[in-house]
């Protein structure tokens, strides 16, 4: 009987689902029938609008009219959205709505931490809600569409974006891609309170050499496949509406003009049936890059390799009529292209509901937006050191000092558009309205200021309190798209004032608010402690309050690791041994943390002379203001099987005295390999909640699908062998045990 009713609901199940695409096939079938070869090139047009300033100009309106034009991007006026809506849905042929789209990166009006900041959270529950917060508010201006999230892996940190980046690890990278996804989206895409995300940018953008952006791409296609791709698949498979394709060449070849990813992998093995739309420019700059001759090869070459629509340049719309007519493209791949389009299109109920719905309003900043902001700056912020200053006693006098201090622009981080500054809670507003001891003098006028002006007033305010706060980093924009840095230092003077500060013999805490790790090596001597907070966003100030005074516990955990030096990039914990190895274990015993910036690894020919081999703080690291004990680990069977299942479990105990949060993480390594494999990969983790004394038996399962990779032939699967596991605390440390794959 429960059988019965079982198959019942399945059928009816699959049958709504197939009568769903049945009707959506139908529409845009019917609908593409009707359309001029003009209309259908119109519909790849991506048209960028930030010139448009005074009036709509009457050429985009006619533009709109004729149906040359398929989506905008970052229209701020509200008017212009409704009114362009308008043209399309009541003047143009066929009456095929707009889409609006827009960077709605970390939050919209209400900002979140940027996304590494969000990554350092290991929490996707704070990657969604933030991105259904983002999508709430973004929709109230007719946004349906998002750049994001950007999937990027990113293993060097001079590079600037790898503040918009998951990380460096992909399983980890993987699960916010999904997340982020979810929360954008919604249940339902054509709610009027949904936005269709875009999964950029595909691929490896995050591997440019030496961290430049833009730059050159080279790498293995067991390597794209490991470790850039798997990102891109979660999200796929979680219904991304969209792809970006990136502006690097990969092996010679423009990711915006290269069939094999946009083509074989993407829609043939990935089977993403949404819209792949360019980078801004990507297309035109393949002529640049030295790939295409001119704007119509360009288009050519794009078109031909399964570009759906183009971002801002117009190879698309002066070439492609006469690129079909010369036979060197094809109506029936435009067709493609433009049910691709309308399919999304129809997703989100554009057709039925073309604009914004005005009793929706976004509460901008509403109390609830605000608080889960505040929650994601405490879930994401690292602590990195702490000789037993933090968390501060209430009656503490404290100096308030540095360029981040109260800087409510800056603390926002990069890709920030409609946020206003007007709403941030800098730390210097949160500790004044908390009404604790203050003396605030910033010291500097800006992160990169190099004048010791300001410091004779910011030594003052250290001397009249009894700890100081130094809120040091980077301003927004020294991070993001086109910011890369070579030193990864703090900016400026910065550093020169802590030195003079730490004469004073008073506990220094640092607070950094940065788009990267920076290098701390000159100073994290000099400090008691040092608390990094990303670029928190809106509530990041009340956050900082909170962690301080130990109203709330930092609970990030590193998601890239943290180099000493910028000479060590790139730097990635998943790297592989060389043939001098530092084997895992070597790895893990070298070290004790905090690491002395100068000490050389020992046993391992593969080091810098001057800083070693390990970073200063590994993946995954990051304190709490408990400690916890690891142990009795032990795993249920000593040999697996093909597609069996294996548990290991670990004893963990909140051995301190408060209640605390651990990130318990599992790692694996694949010891020998048909292609050599890195000297640890993360597989699961687990946030666990105790009380002091409490202790909890922490199980992961893990199977023979967890232990894949792609090999030098491109086929995915695990081999059999040994196999270690660690649970710990981070990436370089852990109990460890073993167990073997059957052949
Ligand atoms: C960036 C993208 C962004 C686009 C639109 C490009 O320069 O690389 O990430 O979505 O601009 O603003």
């Amino acid at each position: 009987f429960l059988l019965c009713i079982l198959s019942v609901f399945l059928f009816s199940y699959t049958n709504k689902t197939s009568n769903n695409s049945n009707d959506e096939d139908r529409f845009v079938n019917d609908l593409l029938a009707k359309m001029t070869l003009e209309e259908k090139i119109g519909q790849t047009n991506l048209r960028g609008t930030s010139s448009m300033t005074k009036a709509l100009p009457e050429d985009l309106k006619r533009a709109v009219r004729n149906g040359e034009i398929g989506a905008f991007l970052n229209i701020s006026n509200l008017d212009y959205v409704d009114e362009l809506q308008r043209i399309a849905v009541e003047e143009s042929p066929n009456k095929i709505p707009l889409i609006f789209s827009r960077d709605v990166i970390h939050g919209f009006k209400t900002v979140f931490p940027i996304p590494l900041g969000i990554a350092a959270s290991w929490d996707t529950e704070v990657a969604k809600k933030s991105s259904e917060i983002a999508a709430f508010e973004a929709s109230a201006m007719g946004i349906r569409w998002t750049f994001a999230p950007m999937l990027d892996i990113a293993r060097d940190s001079r590079w600037g974006r790898i503040a918009e980046s998951p990380g460096e690890d992909p399983y980890l990278a993987s699960l916010l891609g999904k997340a982020y996804v979810e929360g954008f989206q919604g249940d339902d895409l054509s709610s009027p309170t949904s936005i269709a995300a875009c999964a950029k940018h595909y691929i490896a953008y995050g591997a440019a050499i030496g961290g430049r952006d833009y730059n050159t791409v080279n790498l293995s296609e067991p390597l794209l496949r490991n470790v850039y791709l798997p990102p891109f698949e979660a999200a796929i498979d979680a219904g991304a509406a969209t792809v970006m394709s990136s502006f690097n060449e990969i092996n010679g070849i423009p990711a915006s003009g290269n069939a094999f990813l946009l083509k074989e992998v993407l829609r043939d093995e990935l089977k993403f049936d949404g819209f792949v739309v360019s980078d801004w420019d990507s297309t035109e700059e393949m002529i640049a890059h030295g790939f295409a001759r001119d704007k119509k090869h360009a288009a050519e070459l794009s078109a031909n390799a399964g570009m759906d629509m183009e971002m801002n340049s117009t190879c698309y719309a002066d070439n492609l009529k006469q690129l079909i007519k010369e036979g060197k493209f094809s109506e029936a791949e435009l067709n493609t292209f433009v049910k691709n389009i309308l399919r999304i299109k129809y997703r989100l109920g554009l057709f039925e509901k073309p604009y914004r719905d005005k009793s929706h309003t976004g509460n901008y900043y509403a109390e609830a937006h605000m608080e889960e902001a505040k929650k994601a700056a405490i879930k994401s912020s690292v602590l990195l050191k702490n000789d037993g200053v933090l968390p501060l006693d209430k009656n503490t006098k404290v100096a308030l000092i540095g360029p981040l201090a109260h800087a409510p622009h800056e603390q926002l981080g990069t890709w920030t558009f409609d946020g206003e500054k007007e709403h941030t809670i800098t730390p210097v507003n949160a500790f004044k309205s908390a009404k604790v001891n203050v003396n605030f003098a910033a010291g500097f006028t800006h992160s990169r200021d190099r004048s010791d002006k300001g410091f004779k007033e910011a030594i003052q305010a250290a001397k009249a309190s009894d700890v100081i706060l130094f809120f040091g980093g980077e301003e927004a924009i020294l991070s993001g798209e086109a910011h890369s840095r070579a030193y990864i230092n703090l900016p400026g003077a910065q550093e020169a004032l802590i030195h003079e500060l730490a004469k004073l013999n008073k506990p220094i805490v640092l607070v950094i608010m940065a788009g990267r790790p920076i290098s701390v090596s000159n100073i994290m001597y000099k400090t008691d402690a040092i608390l990094m907070a990303w670029h928190p966003g809106t509530m990041g100030g009340e956050a900082l309050y909170d962690m301080i005074y130990g109203v709330a516990e930092p609970q990030g955990r590193l998601p890239v690791s943290w180099p000493k030096t910028a000479g060590q990039l790139p730097y990635f914990y998943n790297h592989k041994n060389t043939g001098r190895p530092a084997t895992a274990e070597e790895f893990i015993e070298m070290d004790s943390i905090p690491i002395h910036a100068w000490q050389s690894s020992l046993g391992n020919d593969s080091h810098y002379l001057d800083v070693g081999f390990t970073p200063q703080y590994p993946f995954g690291y990051g304190l709490g203001y408990s400690k916890f004990r690891y142990e009795d680990l032990s795993i249920s069977k000593d040999t697996i099987d093909f597609n069996e299942k294996i548990t290991i479990k670990a004893r963990i105990t909140n051995v301190g005295k408060r209640a605390s949060t651990e990130l318990v993480q599992l790692y694996i390594q694949d010891v020998v390999g048909s292609i050599t494999r890195p000297v640890r990969e993360l597989k699961r983790f687990e946030h666990v909640y105790l009380k002091p004394g409490e202790s909890k038996e922490v199980r992961f399962s893990i199977s023979s699908k967890d232990l894949e990779f792609v090999n030098h032939k491109m086929v995915k699967a695990a081999e059999a062998g040994r196999f270690n596991v660690w649970i710990g605390e981070n990436a370089a440390s852990g109990l460890k045990t073993a167990f073997y794959l059957k052949e």
